[in-house]
């Protein structure tokens, strides 16, 4: 059977302890973190130790006709890393190595199965900083959140991983290796494929080599929350910050049901007789972040709400902590947690958090919405039963609409969270017919033959069968 003659090429290229196929193994990587998405077990999990390596599982995966997921910590919200058609997880969990920090360049050269916070714990010592911050720093890995684009808690000032991956190692569906970009500040050779692969979701290459962007670490920094009875003081509080001019590093919300849950899961005294907490952190050169943090101090009082500020490190990493929770606490409340994230222009945020208060009335779904309020991407997260049939169906109308709603407001599908298998079909809301074509063509450029990571983003195999 060519399934056991792949599986005998895949130990001979990797060594049989790269090659998993205990079928209590495989169960695990038949699911990721994204609710109402089809599970799938693979047929093999491979764990490559180098580009070599990669090579060959793409020559494998070729001569077999296996497709190949690409799979970092599957922590992702889009179904990105179901093995919807079996075949091949490739779980770069093994190559996770900072190959170099570069102090002269601001640079750092890691391998993708490098988790965001090691990465951020070995650049530290040089007074530097890797900014994308997604709340699941702590596990997520570098392959994984550029393939996805990522972007977290500092989006606003900082912007998200795009802006600091300078230069990429990519495995091809042909086998081939590239190199794109590199240290240079400036690079306009050709198109930008480094932009090209970031984001691309695991569906035109396999990235295995990664240079990034850092910064010097900010001087000072100042965490305030505030408390606010009238969402929409929250959001003119959003609005108007920005509009004075002050950027802040975090500029996050988590509204009255968000709010309860975290509290209770993670006790930390946060007031849960509040519409909406803001949580917010200027960060720069001591003068300037006095500037801020009183600008900002104005503005929440001029909007009805009150601030406290985090008087000391502790206290900061508390706050940050609890909205990290927030999305697991929600679960408490219920099983399944469909989680959303439409974005929106950041002058649009108090319409768009009225606006999901409504759907939750219209739909009788109970919503908890938190995230990044400053970059207008919020994550509405509904909170249900996926064994309740009319539940979901309500829940599925509810996206929908939330997705509507979004694209009128002149926003997006998605801020940071990707396509995967769950936002497909509604692509061509945003992009338009002309559009997806354009992303099928590129597709068929880079994978003619649909061997990475198919069903996600664009389709090539329903076409096919449509043909
Ligand atoms: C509680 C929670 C909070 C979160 N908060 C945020 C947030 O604040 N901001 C945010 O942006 N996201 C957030 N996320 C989503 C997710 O954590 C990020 O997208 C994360 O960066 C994904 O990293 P990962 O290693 O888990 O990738 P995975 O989930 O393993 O993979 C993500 C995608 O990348 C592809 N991929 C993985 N590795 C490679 C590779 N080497 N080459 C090519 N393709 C590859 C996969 O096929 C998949 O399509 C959150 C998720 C959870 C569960």
């Amino acid at each position: 059977m060519s399934l056991e003659k792949a599986l005998t090429d895949l130990r001979r290229a990797l060594g049989p302890h790269n090659v998993i196929t205990d079928p209590a193994d495989l169960l695990c990587y038949s699911y990721d973190a994204t609710a109402d998405v089809p599970t799938q077990r693979p047929d093999v999990v491979v764990t490559p130790e180098s580009t070599a390596h990669v090579v060959q599982v793409v020559k494998i995966a070729r001569q077999y006709r296996l497709p190949i997921y690409p799979r970092g910590s599957g922590t992702n919200l889009s179904g990105g890393t179901i093995p919807l058609r079996g075949g091949i997880v490739l779980a770069t969990v093994k190559m996770n190595r900072i190959l170099e920090i570069d102090p002269a360049n601001l640079t750092a050269t890691v391998q993708p199965g490098v988790i965001i916070q090691d990465l951020n714990n070995a650049v530290a010592p040089y007074g530097l900083l890797y900014p994308p911050d997604p709340g699941t720093v702590a596990t997520a890995t570098m392959g994984g959140s550029v393939a996805e684009c990522s972007g977290g808690l500092r989006g606003l000032k900082y912007g998200v991983t795009r802006h600091y991956v300078m230069g990429l190692e990519v495995v091809l569906a042909s086998g081939e290796v590239i190199r794109c970009g590199g240290k240079t500040v400036k690079n306009v050779t050709g198109y930008d494929l480094v932009r090209l692969f970031t984001g691309s979701e695991g569906t035109l290459g396999i990235i295995t080599e990664i240079t990034v962007r850092l910064i010097p670490a900010p001087q000072a920094r100042e965490t305030m929350l505030a408390g606010f009875a009238r969402l929409a003081d929250a959001g003119n509080t959003v609005t108007e910050i920005i509009q004075r001019k002050v950027i802040p590093a975090t500029l996050e919300i988590m509204d009255r049901v968000t709010v309860e849950v975290v509290e209770n899961y993670a006790h930390i005294g946060l007031p849960t007789d509040v519409a909406a907490l803001l949580l917010i952190e200027v960060d720069g050169i001591p003068e300037v972040v006095k500037y801020e943090a009183e600008t900002v101090r104005e503005i929440i009082k001029k909007n009805n709400g009150w601030v406290k500020t985090a008087e000391n490190e502790a206290a900061r990493e508390n706050l940050l902590a609890a909205r990290r929770a927030a999305l697991p606490a929600l679960a408490q409340r219920k099983p399944t947690t469909i989680l959303e994230d439409a974005t929106v222009p950041r002058s649009k945020i108090t319409e768009m958090l009225l606006a999901l208060e409504e759907i939750g009335k219209k739909y009788d779904l109970l919503i908890g919405t938190f995230g990044h309020a400053g970059d207008g991407n919020l994550h509405p997260t509904i909170l249900a039963d996926a064994r309740d049939e009319d539940e979901m169906r309500r829940v599925r109308a509810a996206v929908e609409e939330i997705f509507r709603v979004a694209l009128s407001l002149g926003g997006t599908l998605s801020g940071e969270h990707g396509i995967g298998m769950a936002k497909m079909r509604f692509l061509p809301w945003e992009m338009g017919a002309s559009g997806v074509n354009v992303l099928r063509q590129i597709k068929k450029a880079l994978d003619p033959e649909n061997i990475l990571n198919p069903g996600k983003m664009v389709d090539l195999a329903q076409e096919e069968e449509q043909k």
